[in-house]
């Protein structure tokens, strides 16, 4: 890690590290406030709760849960017009490229340009690699749980959500409809090396991953921060 560290600061980042997800919070409860925040889609930041907590000091715009009223795309451009934008990283490589994939693409937009601060909150399992191995890493485990995730009827969910139905029926002792937040839970417990998910390049209509960047540097014009936090957090 001190080495990816390195590797982020030398591309423009500054980097901060927290041994666990609540000193985190912390760190940016106190760092964001009287600020508008757009949020890019991550299970990392909905684990962490930040969409509430930093509700209390700032106005926050999180297309996937858009306030009441509004819709995801008019959630998204207020996110894309706000001062600071956050999200997470599918994945980062030693030499700190950053990989993220994205459906809709307000994510990835909202990373690269328009914002005076961009801040990526990452856990510990997302880094590691050869670009072309993050690359794999975001493609092949990212994708499929996040289709999991959203339990989409895509090739990757498919081959999994079977056995994966049967295993979290045996846990929660249910054989009656399935609760999402204990459905969420239970996937965000599953070890990834284990789960054996696979990326088919579908052609499903219900494809989530529709764009790839790869941030090889800071780009001009906006500060970036990545906060690194020493758990496991998000796919
Ligand atoms: S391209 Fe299709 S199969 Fe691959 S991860 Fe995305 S949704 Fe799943």
């Amino acid at each position: 890690m001190e080495n990816t560290i390195k590797a982020l600061e030398r591309k423009g980042y500054k980097v901060t590290v927290f041994s666990n997800g609540g000193e985190a919070v912390q760190y940016l409860r106190n760092a964001l406030n009287g600020l508008t925040i757009g949020f890019g889609g991550s299970q990392t930041l909905t684990e962490l709760d930040l969409r509430h907590i930093l509700a209390e000091n700032n106005t926050v715009y999180v297309p996937d849960f858009p306030a009441e009223g509004e819709t995801f795309s008019g959630s998204a451009l207020k996110a894309f017009n706000a001062n600071v934008f956050l999200l997470s990283a599918n994945a980062i490589s030693d030499d700190g490229d950053i990989i993220n994939i994205d459906g809709t693409g307000n994510r990835l937009a909202g990373s690269l340009f328009g914002h005076d601060k961009v801040i990526y909150i990452v856990g510990r399992n997302k880094f590691g690699g050869t670009l072309e191995e993050a690359i794999r890493r975001a493609r092949n485990i990212a994708g499929p749980k996040n289709a999991l995730r959203l339990r989409c009827k895509t090739p990757c969910a498919m081959a999994v959500v079977k056995d994966l139905e049967m295993k979290f029926r045996e846990e929660y002792h249910t054989d009656g409809p399935i609760d999402q937040l204990e459905w969420q839970s239970f996937l965000a417990k599953l070890d990834s090396d284990n789960l054996n998910t696979h990326c088919y390049d579908c052609k499903s209509p219900n494809r989530i991953c529709g764009s790839l960047l790869i941030h090889m540097k800071k780009p001009y014009g906006m500060d970036a921060e990545v906060v690194i936090i020493d758990e496991d957090l998000g796919f």
